[in-house]
């Protein structure tokens, strides 16, 4: 099938496209390059480099490539920075998501897999998180992810487009091609590394007052890997299933604490990692772990890299791949260049 994936040029876009091509899938990644990075798409994936609120050259993209179906990941994603930027979140992710939307009617684009996010939850009172449990967004973040999931239900209704969203909990860890490396790292895996690699002092610990086992907050890491491979199954499942879907993307069981990522970090890396606790962050849930139950049935999907041991190994790998180990990677550009249009 003929792909676009926009946000393809960022952490996970990256990966979900080398999954895509291993499918056999054509693919064409559309980014603005504003967080991804150009050496991220993965050949032989083309880029297209444009504004997703530039409805024009979004619909131009779909039919110049013929594109029958897209992977919708481009987004702001930072939990903090939408409650100070709220008009940007909303701008970002449901004005141009709504673009995306209108230039897929027009190129009659008839699928949809969408990156959605366990913030739509909110803070639940029970875990682990059942689909059908109601959305409460906490946040800017989370509410411009749930308007988009909407948008999607309305459309599937009156316009018949199938789609499918995948609820990620927390990604972590890297393919031998791709991994994360952000201007500005605020997620627990990489720090922690960083802090392992030397390039950072310590990782601070935001509370470990939680009414948890060890008092840190629990969380569902899932490997990038299997995270993406979920995507080709949605893609798969809307050649068959008519509906707009709704899939948590995590492990389930217990939840992993920020002093066990730690710990599993030490042991990986060898090296020390020093600690510091500080108050706690605000907005953070004390537990967020997925019920799975409706993908695992659903789309058949199981995890390849369950163990957190191999997610942080992956990441630590991919992170002793850069120059200056703080994860500013510089990938060596494949025989096949993307080709920028
Ligand atoms: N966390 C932490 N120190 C850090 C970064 C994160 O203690 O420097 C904690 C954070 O409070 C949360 C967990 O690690 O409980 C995962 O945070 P992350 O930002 O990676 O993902 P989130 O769950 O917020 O999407």
């Amino acid at each position: 099938m003929r792909v676009l994936v926009t946000g393809g040029a960022g952490y996970i876009g990256s990966v979900v496209i080398e999954a895509l091509l291993d499918a056999g899938h054509d693919v064409v990644a559309f980014d603005d390059l504003s967080t991804g990075h150009r050496d991220a798409v993965v050949a032989p994936a083309r880029l297209v480099e444009g504004d997703l609120l530039d409805a024009r050259a979004v619909t131009a993209a779909l039919r110049t490539h013929r594109i029958e179906a897209v992977v919708h990941m481009a987004a702001r994603s930072l939990v903090g920075d939408s409650v100070a930027d709220p008009a940007g979140y909303y701008r970002a992710n449901v004005t141009a998501g709504l673009t995306l939307l209108e230039a897929v009617r027009a190129a009659e684009v008839g699928r949809l897999v969408f990156s959605s996010s366990a913030a739509v939850y909110g803070e639940p009172a029970s875990q682990p998180i059942d689909e059908g449990d109601p959305p409460l967004p906490k946040n800017p973040y989370g509410d411009t992810k749930l308007a988009f999931e909407r948008a999607l239900r309305w459309y599937h209704t009156a316009y018949r487009l199938r789609s499918t969203s995948l609820r990620y909990f927390n990604a972590a860890g890297a393919t031998g091609r791709s991994g994360e490396r952000h201007a500005r790292e605020t997620h627990l895996v990489p720090l922690v590394l960083q802090a392992a690699a030397g390039t950072r002092e310590a990782i601070t610990i935001y509370g470990d007052d939680y009414p948890t086992p060890d008092g840190t907050c629990l969380r569902d890491y899932v490997h990038v890997s299997d995270l993406a491979l979920a995507h080709v199954q949605a893609l798969d499942a809307l050649a068959r299933v008519d509906g707009a879907e709704v899939y948590n993307l995590g492990l389930g069981g217990a939840g992993t604490s920020v002093r066990e990522v730690i710990d599993v970090a030490r042991r990986v890396t060898g090296r020390e990692i020093a600690v510091r606790v500080a108050p706690r962050r605000r907005g953070d849930p004390a537990r967020l772990v997925a019920s799975t139950e409706r993908i695992r049935l659903a789309l058949g999907w199981a995890p390849r890299h369950p163990a957190l041991e191999e997610i942080v190994e992956s990441a630590w790998r991919w992170m002793r791949g850069s120059r200056d180990m703080g994860g500013a990677r510089r990938t060596p550009q494949p025989p096949h260049a993307p080709r920028p249009e």
